[in-house]
């Protein structure tokens, strides 16, 4: 079966957050499985576009409102991923550093959307599925059907899978004009709430949705940033799918990003080196326990509650924990997160920004990983951390919940509470510190977590059956 996946991201091209691990490595499962898997992101100006070579493999231009724009699609020359990754570029709109937030980001997903479907179209077989991931992609189901250009690619069975909900893409109606000659009859399929919605756009005319896990698919139905409604109608054709990790570039064994590779076998003596080499860096102290996070600085992730918790446990606990932060996001959570470095120095430390090599060496070092998150649609901060020993507190909520047993339940490793509040995130704390002091029983959860089988074999499976459901 010939698999397109549209995404805006894939690791290690460009990352943002977890969609680029998901479209880096689902497609490579996929391969394995007997199936040729192609991805086509835009042409961002990142490190991995100069240091590999690319072949251009088509050429073509489309009208958008009132401008033209020519387009070329260039190929990895390699294989270096594992499968075909292809890129689409647009002068001046699609080469840029960054992977969002730029003011015309409307106007650069949709002229990335035309352009994928446009090339679709000039092939000379069809693909046998196209599989769209996020709002960014999820026009293309839409201009498949029902733009009159491309209508030979109705037939083409397509799936959408949702990474976050939260981000739906919204465009006023005065740029319906971006999306080439459509039957203005299918208007309903574009709107919601009198905005063209992206996102409602493409449960509504892929053949099948995804979500990255099966209680988020349950969540959006009451939680979907004004979709619920939606979700409750197209219910039928919506699956919860959890990702996997890629066990390759996750693997404590043979991570050459961090200090000491270690296994089941010698994790006590592995995690610790790395913790010693991390409390070095980051002047902290190695024999209480590291509490860390690693994510972006928003809301979804309940990084607003962390400044407060943290200062609320060191004030009553400060010799007992260390803390280490590293993201970016909203700038009043940075900056309090920058503050309380002052007040107990020594106990907490962060880093402000992005940074791929320093994740894995904090996944390997500590010794907890916290997940206030409000929502979380699949995570993979816990599965990393889990695979790298280190226990993760977490929120009962999407992903979060289908992944981590708490401790005082049967067969139980982690640490779950309820609410997204300052009280139960250092409650969890303190249950954490007394699991620190319990060394038996963490050593025997460490070991536990690290056998669990969260690769995505089974998952990329299910995608299949998924597919062959709909041809
Ligand atoms: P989301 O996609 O919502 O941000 P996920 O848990 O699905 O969250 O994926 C987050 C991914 O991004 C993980 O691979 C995590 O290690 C990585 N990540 C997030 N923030 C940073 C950061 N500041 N530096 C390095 N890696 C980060």
């Amino acid at each position: 079966m010939e698999i397109i996946h549209v995404s805006a991201e894939c690791y290690p091209y460009a990352k943002a957050g977890g969609l680029a691990d998901v479209v880096g490595t689902l497609p490579k499962y996929q391969q394995q499985l007997g199936h040729i898997a192609k991805v086509v992101i835009p042409m961002h100006r990142t490190k991995f576009l100069y240091e590999n070579e690319w072949t251009v493999e088509h050429k073509g231009g489309f009208a958008m409102g009132n401008n033209h724009f020519d387009y070329t699609i260039i190929k990895e020359k390699t294989n270096k991923l594992n499968f075909d990754l292809y890129c689409v570029d647009i002068y001046g709109l699609l080469d840029r550093e960054n992977i969002y937030s730029y003011d015309d980001d409307t106007e650069r997903f949709c002229a990335f959307q035309i352009a994928v479907v446009d090339w679709l179209a000039s092939w000379e077989h069809r693909p046998d599925v196209v599989h769209v991931h996020d709002h960014h992609a999820a026009l293309v189901p839409f201009m498949m059907r029902h733009c009159f250009a491309y209508r030979h690619l109705a037939s083409v069975p397509t799936v959408l899978t949702i990474h976050n909900g939260q981000y739906q893409g919204w465009m006023s109606w005065d740029k319906s004009s971006y999306i080439p000659g459509w039957d203005t009859w299918q208007w309903g399929k574009l709107d919601w709430d009198n905005m063209i919605n992206p996102l409602a756009c493409g449960v509504k005319c892929a053949d099948r949705v995804t979500t990255v896990s099966p209680s988020y698919m349950e969540e959006l139905t009451y939680n979907a940033n004004g979709l619920e409604q939606l979700f409750v109608m197209e219910k039928a054709k919506c699956t919860g799918i959890l990702n996997g990790i890629d066990t390759v570039v996750w693997d404590p064994a043979t991570d050459t990003y961090i200090l000491d590779n270690f296994s089941t076998k010698d994790i006590e003596a592995g995690k610790e080196l790395n913790k010693k080499k991390l409390c070095k860096d980051f002047n902290l102290d190695i024999k209480m326990p590291l509490f860390i996070f690693i994510g972006r600085l928003v809301g979804e992730k309940a990084a607003d509650l962390l400044p407060q918790a943290i200062n609320d446990s060191l004030g009553t606990m400060k010799n007992k924990m260390n803390f280490l932060i590293l993201g970016s996001g909203d700038p009043v959570v940075e900056s309090q997160l920058e503050a309380i470095k002052s007040s107990f120095v020594g106990y907490y430390n962060s880093q402000i920004g992005y940074n791929e090599k320093l994740a894995h060496q904090m996944y390997a070092g500590a010794d907890f990983i916290l997940m206030p998150s409000r929502v979380e649609p699949c995570g993979l901060n816990q599965m990393y951390a889990m695979r790298y020993g280190t226990v993760p507190i977490v929120r009962s909520t999407g992903g979060l919940k289908d992944t981590v047993i708490d401790f005082g339940e049967p067969k139980g490793y982690g640490i779950r509470f309820n609410n997204a509040t300052v009280w139960d995130i250092t409650y969890s704390i303190h249950r954490a510190v007394e699991l620190y002091d319990d060394k038996e029983k963490l050593a025997e959860i460490r070991e536990q977590m690290m056998q669990i089988d969260n690769s995505w074999e089974v998952s990329a499976g299910k995608y299949i059956n998924l597919y062959n459901s709909i041809r």
